[in-house]
């Protein structure tokens, strides 16, 4: 691997980095991508899912993980409908997500396990499936997140107002995460008033988005995520190519950069933070 400025590979110093949100589903050769991902210190990988097939897989590969070759970090995955695909009704993952959660007989967020509902949300942009479709689905995984006692992955585009009132009708779940964060310092004092943790992704290092800098600028440290949303949104300098999670490095510097303090600080308090967001098993563990 010859990617990325050298102060990326020197700066976690021992703290392993985690990419909350990537789509692993959506690689032919995942046990290279999580090789190169534990070669760059990403020691934690959330998989989410986005329709029935691909939460489906995110279980297999979180449960499974890359097979005997390589090392591999520690999987999580999230079972959930986007936006895009609400129309297509929650049932399916329902018994999904019946089938996975909980496992007896030892702590919840073990690696391997479920610890989302989501992504899920709204998406005014692309309007995929029709507005009020959207707002019903989203509504029920919001419903599904606090019975279950699971993480919530919110996906919003074009859509900030319906987004909140869903929310506030549903009652926020505790461990809420707005995923791949694109609003500014504005929408994100929203967000973060209302409790959710903000999950930047790589449009952090895009020139054109001052506004997102901005908000991480403003974000407390302790309520802050970092991920690749791998394939898609590679980070400068690898944009118009494939994104993967190792790069959830470049990232961290870019947001350690708009916060004035060092990649290895935002290292340790994302992965904290992703911990508590999505309950896994401390940062110590095994896996
Ligand atoms: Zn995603």
């Amino acid at each position: 691997m010859s990617t990325g400025p050298a102060a990326v590979q020197e700066a976690p110093d021992g703290a392993p980095w985690t990419d909350s949100h990537c789509h692993l589903q959506d690689f032919d050769d995942v046990a290279s991508i999580l090789e190169r991902a534990i070669e760059r210190r990403v020691g934690r990988v959330v998989c989410v899912g986005t329709d029935l097939d691909t939460s489906r897989r995110a279980v297999e590969i979180a449960s499974t993980g890359p097979g005997t070759r390589g090392a591999s970090p520690q999987l999580w995955a999230t079972v959930g409908l986007h936006p895009h695909a609400a129309k297509n009704g929650l049932e399916p993952l329902k018994a999904l997500l019946g089938d996975v959660v909980p496992k007896p007989g030892r702590p919840r967020g073990t690696p391997g396990d479920v610890v989302g509902v989501g992504e899920c949300g709204l998406d005014y942009h692309y309007d995929h499936s029709p507005r009020h479709v959207q707002r019903e689905v989203f509504a029920a995984q919001v419903a599904l997140a606090r019975e279950l006692d699971l993480a919530l992955v919110v996906h919003t585009r074009e859509a900030w107002d319906d987004t909140f009132a869903v929310l506030a009708a549903e009652g926020m779940p505790e461990r809420t995460i707005i995923h791949c964060f694109t609003g500014g310092p504005g929408e994100a004092r929203r967000c973060l008033d209302a409790g959710a943790y903000l999950s930047f992704s790589g449009i952090v290092t895009f020139k054109g988005a001052p506004e997102v800098r901005e908000a991480a600028a403003i974000c407390p440290l302790g309520r802050m995520l970092i991920e690749t949303d791998s394939p898609f949104l590679a980070p400068v300098p690898h944009r118009g190519s494939a994104n993967e999670p190792a790069y959830v490095t470049l990232v961290g510097v870019a947001v350690a950069e708009a916060k004035g303090i060092t990649p290895a600080e935002i290292a340790v308090a994302t992965s904290a933070n992703a911990a508590a967001a999505f309950g896994l098993v401390p940062l110590d563990s095994p896996g």
